[in-house]
């Protein structure tokens, strides 16, 4: 194996970098999330040792297992559907929750970080494709859901997240990146009560250098990092 998740790791910095000098972004914009999920502690320590500090998974089973035996300025990224049952476990562990897409979701969040006494960083899912197998709310349903979730005061909403379809040619996903920062840049100049629209989590190890031509302040990138799954 070697240094290969070191090597990965800087080819996905280099290709930030390049993708920013064409879009006029500072790289320091944009974090990446290493997307661990399925993949040994071992990895994952690897890619710590390489730089990484942000670490993404979609199961609360495996952050509940990883995160407590990572060093303690490792943070864990929520990205896949969270269940209202499993949210008392995660929280607790988790830096942020890209994936809240409910305002029954918000509710349960805002129940157990006032029970804990902690305010969660959130970012609101948005299925901005319509595509049938995806979670998320619709582009239309944004403002509706984030004016019922910005009254939790234990919940902190820090921007919007989407995960684009999967395609061939990552030029296909632009008009998704695009249209998703539009709502985040329309959000933003409201300038509403306990809504700092910051984050803009979206591109995959497929289309990342598209979504930050577009402006992604958050990568997510699994196999491009890890290998294949
Ligand atoms: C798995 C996953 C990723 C990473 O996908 P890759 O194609 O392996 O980079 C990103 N975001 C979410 C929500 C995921 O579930």
């Amino acid at each position: 194996m070697g240094d290969e998740i070191k090597e990965h790791i800087q080819t996905v910095k280099q290709n930030v970098e390049a993708a920013c000098r064409r879009a006029g972004r500072n790289p320091d914009e944009v974090t990446l999330i290493a997307v661990s999920k399925t993949k040994p502690l071992k990895m994952l320590l690897e890619a710590y040792e390489a730089g990484a500090r942000d670490f993404g998974e979609n199961k609360v089973q495996e952050i509940l297992e990883k995160a407590p035996k990572m060093p303690p300025d490792a943070r864990f990224h929520m990205i896949g559907h969270l269940q209202r049952n499993k949210v008392r476990q995660v929280i607790p562990h988790v830096r942020m929750i890209h994936s809240v897409d409910s305002v029954r979701l918000a509710e349960m969040i805002q129940q157990e970080a006032l029970r804990i006494g902690k305010t969660v960083d959130i970012l609101l899912e948005v299925n901005v494709a319509k595509e049938e197998s995806k979670f998320g709310m619709f582009p239309e349903q944004v403002m509706e859901n984030l004016d019922q979730i910005r009254l939790f005061p234990n919940i902190r909403i820090c921007g919007l997240m989407t995960i684009a379809p999967f395609v061939e040619n990552s030029e296909e996903n632009r008009p998704i990146f695009q249209k998703l920062y539009q709502l985040y840049v329309d959000i933003k100049k409201k300038n509403i009560d306990n809504v700092t629209m910051n984050v803009l989590s979206m591109g995959m190890t497929g289309d990342y250098q598209v979504a930050v031509e577009e402006g992604a302040t958050m990568i997510r990138v699994g196999t491009g990092i890890f290998g294949v799954r």
